[in-house]
């Protein structure tokens, strides 16, 4: 069963640990599972920016929703003026209805630091590359001004955000009762993974079985902040009884000894190789590419450029060397990561490339626009049968007659 995980590490700046490095995709397609919708790829809004040691650390979205507002160098609350028009009706159109909706005025529209993480993740980009950033490279995320408002401001903020109070305390030196965070938008979730069917969480490969992460289709082109608890929780619990029920159901497959012998020699293939390519700069220069080339904004000239890009560190993964023993070897678990990052950002890529439109996590610069005709299908990536990497438009399965039903119901 596979459940390990998130692709962070494909990019450079990540909320993500070091060992999310796409696994549980790269495995899954390996045994010949398809992945869908992998070019959806969220984008936290605000990860810290400085210093370099932490950037990408997640801030959690429950600064913004306490009061905590986001503004450029010259001071402005600059998400009031990208409001899209289907979600201004939703929307608080001035400060003051904005601070009561963080108070709890059911009577009040959120503010506009609430909207989804891609369209604000994207509002953030357009500052910096105007001009109008902060000195290390981001936006000002300020809760400091609710001062302004509670006289208990500060007690209010380290209650509220104990946890937010003692990250940039200890790791940025700031206060941020007293002075506004940087930040930038930070690598966070994948909306796609292994295809699986939603009542067993099966794969297409008999007895593989996916959840989490690692597996696609609840989330669909984007995820709400939340939402993995009960993804876990449901989907987990029906994978794990499925796959038990599987079990004792069947034999285990015949294991082939030569097979093993061979994923072996390769697994250690680095140590014959101590100075050959160090694994850290391929990752390194991989982790550029897809920052630069498949991030928040996208069009297809550099996302080609970043196939260049990717075949070249395909070949630089295959000469890399450590050295050093085999416990407890940092850069042998960077040599054998690779491929798996490698995979994950090749379906990344060519899923964004395929879907020409802007939907969800994705923006294409070249297609700003949502596309009809590609409401009715998801990306699919698998394994070729020469090896190589095949990517396809799959028309999405007909709705069962009892959701349909229930869906009826509803209304
Ligand atoms: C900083 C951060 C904050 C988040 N906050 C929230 C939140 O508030 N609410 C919410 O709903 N979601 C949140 N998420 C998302 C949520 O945490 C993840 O989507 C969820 O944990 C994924 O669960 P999983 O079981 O698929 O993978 P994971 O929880 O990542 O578990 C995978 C496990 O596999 C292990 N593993 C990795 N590689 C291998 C390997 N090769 N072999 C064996 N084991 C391996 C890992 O060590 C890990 O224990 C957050 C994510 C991040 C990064």
């Amino acid at each position: 069963m596979l459940s390990a995980t998130n692709v962070g590490r494909a990019y450079k700046i990540t909320s993500n640990s070091w060992e999310y490095t796409g696994d549980g995709h790269s495995l899954g397609y390996e045994a010949g599972a398809e992945l869908i919708d992998m070019e959806f790829v969220q984008f936290h809004p605000t990860g810290m920016v400085w210093p370099p040691s932490v950037s990408g650390i997640l801030v959690t979205e429950g600064v913004r929703g306490d009061g905590g507002i986001l503004t450029n160098k010259e001071g402005r609350r600059f998400m009031f003026d990208f409001i899209p028009d289907n979600y201004k009706a939703q929307t608080a159109d001035n400060e003051e209805e904005g601070w009561r909706y963080t108070q709890g005025d059911k009577n009040a529209r959120r503010p506009p630091e609430l909207l989804t993480r891609d369209h604000i993740s994207r509002c953030i980009v357009r500052e910096i590359k105007e001009g109008r950033g902060s000195p290390h490279g981001g936006v000002f995320l300020d809760i400091s001004w609710i001062k302004k408002k509670l006289p208990n401001a500060e007690e209010y903020i380290k209650r509220k955000l104990p946890s937010m109070y003692h990250q940039f305390k200890q790791l940025a030196d700031i206060d941020i009762t007293k002075e506004p965070m940087e930040v930038g938008p930070t690598t966070h979730y994948i909306m796609g993974g292994v295809r699986v069917d939603p009542d067993t969480q099966m794969s297409r490969v008999v007895g593989l079985f996916a959840a989490g992460e690692c597996a696609a289709g609840i989330n669909g082109a984007n995820r709400l902040g939340g939402n993995s608890l009960s993804d876990l929780l449901v989907f987990g619990k029906r994978a794990g009884e499925f796959a038990a029920k599987f079990a004792k159901e069947n034999s285990h497959g015949k294991i082939d000894n030569n097979k093993i012998d061979m994923y072996a020699r390769e697994a250690l293939k680095p140590f014959e190789n101590s100075s050959g390519e160090n694994p850290y700069s391929v990752q390194r220069d991989l982790q550029e590419v897809m920052q630069q080339n498949v991030g928040i904004v996208r069009d297809e000239g550099e996302m080609r450029s970043a196939l260049d890009h990717l075949k070249t560190f395909w070949e630089r993964a295959a000469r890399v060397g450590v050295t050093g023993n085999r416990d407890f070897n940092p850069g042998w678990h960077t040599a054998l990561d690779l491929k798996n990052l490698l995979t994950v950002s090749e379906a990344i890529t060519r899923a964004a490339l395929e879907r020409k439109e802007s939907r969800g996590a994705q923006f294409r610069e070249d297609y700003p626009e949502k596309d009809e005709r590609f409401s009715k299908v998801n990306t699919l990536i698998r394994k070729g049968e020469d090896g190589g990497m095949e990517v396809l438009l799959e028309p999405l399965p007909e709705m069962p007659d009892y959701l349909k039903q229930i869906i009826e119901e509803m209304k």
